[in-house]
């Protein structure tokens, strides 16, 4: 009886979530997880691989406790079950080693993977760790889960690390599998070449017989390219036909990229994984492991000053550590915050600065502490709000290109009390862990 009602959770689950998500999403999420018969308390889910479990447990974890059984802790009672792939899909993808005396065709076009980007040298946090987890999954076993791994976010989050670390993973510990690493660009100039020396043939032969792992990076650059996005498209299909997996980089999630429907389906249809702006713990994380691969020391408080200043853009982190590093090198002195102050000035003021608006900070604020938008404009004093009120101030003008006064004038406050409170909050953050914890929430809502 028990195991009838677990199927019945279960449905009733599907049938809440199924309009809670898009349709793509629930068919390759939802859809192929099982219900197993069991007499137990628990829930027994199968599940094709282990970033489905991922995926239920970091979307739906109030709906799963909603709808099925609940441990002891209030958590979900549920055994995740990984399926056994079935022997035919277990085996390697078929692969024609080249023999010794088969001479093997090197594409001039090939992008060599950068050595420093390994998946070891990836410092993983909330807003990567999915990602991350998904590209070693793909590199342990490629082909046999999810094909292709398309990954989409920011410029300078790691997109191209991951893909190389991918590339990497898999000549080591696959060593026959042939990994062909290209910018989307190189495919398009290669292609061009090709038709230009009647040498299409032989590109097409390459790419889909030579090829047991095709990563591609920036696929946005096919957009607008109709005449070569067609080619991409049938060597993707001949790929993933012979369960070889692709991995494809891209600034976009696939609904957004202009391409043809055959395109955007081919690249929904394996796992798309978001990477996304790292939290200041995370950013504090990388660069204090790159300013160790430099082998400069810098600082705690120097490191999350920078790591305060620099937020949307992993690659910017890295240009101040080698600045910092250049810098203290060459006057011989130590890395401090007035240091890192003087050297970055130019680079901070570059840094891109969103176009936020104070209404946005104001309504991301009063959601993550629970207060009303109102009462932050107000001037009541009480605690429950002035805090609030303060870190609202702080994000405005972290994240607000203008002076103080402007900024001020839209609190309805002086630039002295901005300042002010800038400071308190910037105080508050070193000693704080929930309130930087806060302050990273609020920032991510805004930011993405
Ligand atoms: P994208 O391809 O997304 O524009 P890259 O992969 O080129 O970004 O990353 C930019 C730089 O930032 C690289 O040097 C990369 O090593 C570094 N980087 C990005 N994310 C991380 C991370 N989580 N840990 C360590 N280094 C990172
Ligand atoms: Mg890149």
């Amino acid at each position: 009886m028990l195991s009838l009602s677990h199927q019945e959770a279960w449905a009733q689950f599907l049938d809440f979530v199924k309009k809670r998500t898009t349709p793509t999403a629930f068919g390759n999420w939802l859809e192929p997880i099982v219900v197993v018969e069991n007499d137990g308390e628990a829930i027994i889910l199968e599940i094709p691989n282990i970033f489905v479990k991922e995926y239920l447990l970091s979307n739906f974890m109030r709906e799963l406790k909603s709808f099925l059984p609940v441990g002891a802790e209030g958590e979900p009672n549920i055994q995740f079950n990984v399926a056994v792939p079935k022997k035919k899909e277990m085996a390697a993808p078929q692969l024609k080693s080249p023999s010794a005396d088969v001479k093997i065709e090197v594409s001039p076009y090939e992008l060599k993977l950068n050595n420093h980007y390994r998946f070891d040298t990836f410092i993983e946090g909330p807003a990567n760790q999915f990602v991350k987890s998904a590209a070693m999954g793909v590199a342990a076993r490629p082909g046999q889960s999810y094909n292709p791994l398309f990954i989409h976010g920011g410029v300078g989050l790691g997109k191209t690390h991951i893909l190389h670390s991918i590339g990497h993973y898999i000549r080591e510990n696959h060593k026959k599998l042939r990994v062909h690493c290209i910018t989307t660009e190189a495919f398009i100039n290669e292609l061009v070449d090709s038709l230009r020396n009647k040498t299409i043939d032989k590109m097409k032969r390459f790419y889909r017989s030579e090829v047991d792992i095709l990563l591609v990076d920036d696929i946005q650059f096919l957009q607008n390219r109709m005449n070569f996005e067609e080619e991409l498209t049938n060597t993707f299909e001949t790929l993933i036909n012979q369960q070889k997996q692709i991995v494809i980089t891209s600034d976009k999630p696939p609904a957004h990229l202009k391409l043809s429907e055959r395109m955007s389906a081919r690249l929904e249809c394996g796992l798309v994984a978001h990477i996304g702006v790292p939290e200041l713990e995370t950013r504090v994380a990388i660069l204090q492991h790159k300013a160790e691969q430099k082998g400069i020391q810098i600082p705690h408080k120097v490191a999350f000053y920078i790591a305060e200043h620099i937020y949307n853009n992993v690659r910017q982190l890295e240009g101040a550590i080698n600045r910092l590093s250049a810098h203290s090198r060459l006057l011989n002195l130590n890395i401090t915050e007035e240091l890192v102050e003087k050297t970055l000035k130019e680079m901070l003021k570059d840094a891109p600065k969103r176009k936020v608006s104070v209404e946005e900070i104001l309504k991301s604020v009063a959601t993550i502490f629970q207060v009303k938008v109102s009462d932050l404009r107000g001037s009541s004093r009480t605690k429950d709000v002035a805090l609030p009120r303060q870190v609202a101030m702080y994000l405005a003008k972290l994240l607000i290109d203008g002076s103080l006064m402007v900024i001020g004038e839209s609190f309805g406050k002086t630039h002295s009390t901005i300042l002010h409170a800038c400071k308190t909050i910037e105080k508050k953050l070193q000693e704080d862990e929930q309130l930087r914890r806060q302050v990273g929430m609020i920032r991510r809502n805004i930011e993405t």
